[in-house]
């Protein structure tokens, strides 16, 4: 059984529901991201964990125990979101030692504990400072060490990294994955920045307008989304509008020209549209390019992005992207050129929702 369990999940403000019927088992230790656009409800799911809202239908489940009459206080959660959230008053050892002294915990205990916490995010040597002389970075991880000092059976970050700049989220982000999977917590992550989820969670649950459209590890949700919601929001997937030429052949046209797909397409009619995705770094024009399917293109720009070179290629009405490494050797396309984007059929997803 799972450790953190939310069973049909609603919630509703007044008479718009944001959550609707939401199911998912998360395992112990495990890291899992709730990936969507704001509004689309993530927040709340994560609210409802904590005992801040009250879910208008279903339940939460913590290691068997139905967290339903416990107040956010009675629940054994550590929180950090995403404004820093420290006392201003207190300086970080105090910061962190705060649950453990509401708890009743004694002096030995809890400086035992805050050394280790502060050892545990690297911030030993900053003890006595008060949070107004600690960059955002550093004032984030003081607000994971208090949130993990209770020794916390779920761990919730609302947004954590969204108020830093780029380089620090980057740093911080592994900083807590590493500690996560030192501790061995069960943490649910909330965010909107398909990056940050994909590089440090087990699983996502990608979410659009309080529906969950796709669970599953990092790897799936880039590789095979489910839905044409989860492949624009997740990743730079390209998504080709072609047209089925015969259902039981698998055969489609794009820009006027024919291939077949791996995936089956029975269940539709000739002429009918369909779309697909195509990674860009499916996809090569290079001499002796290996794939089973090709279809030619005009080149309407190349940029540079450092280590790979982005091609846009006309095909029909689409334009369809792709990436490739970067090499001094490269001979690079020129606008308006011809050429022949090879790739594999296994590779060109439909995109059926
Ligand atoms: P963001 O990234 O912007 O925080 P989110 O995906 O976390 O977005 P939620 O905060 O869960 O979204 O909000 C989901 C919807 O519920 C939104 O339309 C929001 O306006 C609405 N909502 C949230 N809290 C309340 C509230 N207390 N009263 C009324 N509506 C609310």
């Amino acid at each position: 059984m799972a450790f953190l369990t939310l069973t049909n999940i609603q919630k509703s403000f007044g008479p718009v529901q944001v959550v609707h019927n939401f199911d998912m088992g998360i395992n112990k230790g495990e890291f899992v991201s709730f990936l969507g656009p704001s509004g689309c409800g993530k927040t709340t799911i994560l609210r409802m964990i904590a005992g801040f809202e009250t879910p208008s239908g279903g339940s939460v489940i913590i290691d068997g125990k139905n967290q339903g009459s416990l107040k956010p206080n009675q629940r054994n959660i550590g929180m950090v979101f995403q404004a820093y959230a420290l006392f201003p008053n207190m300086n970080v050892h105090d910061n962190v030692a705060f649950g453990l002294k509401v708890a009743g915990a004694s002096k030995t205990e809890i400086d035992q504990r805050v050394k280790q916490m502060l050892g545990l995010i690297k911030l030993e040597h900053l003890a006595d400072r008060f949070p107004y002389q600690l960059s955002g970075g550093q004032q984030q991880r003081v607000a994971l060490a208090r949130a993990l000092a209770v020794k916390p059976q779920v761990l919730l970050l609302d947004e954590p990294l969204s108020a830093l700049d780029a380089k620090i989220r980057v740093s911080l982000r592994e900083e807590i994955r590493q500690i996560q999977q030192q501790l061995g917590i069960t943490t649910v992550f909330v965010t909107h920045d398909q990056e940050e989820a994909l590089s440090i969670s087990d699983r996502i649950v990608v979410m659009n307008a309080g529906h969950a459209d796709q669970i599953g590890t990092p790897f799936e949700i880039y590789n095979t989304p489910a839905t044409r919601f989860v492949a624009s929001f997740v990743g730079t997937l390209n998504i080709i509008e072609g047209k089925v030429a015969d259902p039981s052949a698998g055969a489609v046209t794009i820009g006027g020209q024919r291939i077949s797909l791996k995936e089956s397409i029975a269940g539709l009619r000739g002429g009918d549209s369909i779309s697909l995705a195509l990674r860009p770094e499916a996809g090569s024009i290079a001499e002796g390019a290996k794939g089973d399917t090709a279809l030619i293109g005009e080149v309407v720009s190349t940029s540079f992005l450092g280590s790979v070179i982005r091609t846009k290629l006309r095909v029909g009405s689409d334009i369809i992207s792709f990436d490739t490494f970067n090499d001094p050797g490269l001979t690079l396309p020129v606008s308006g050129e011809n050429v022949t984007l090879r790739f594999a059929a296994k590779d060109l997803l439909v995109i059926r929702e």
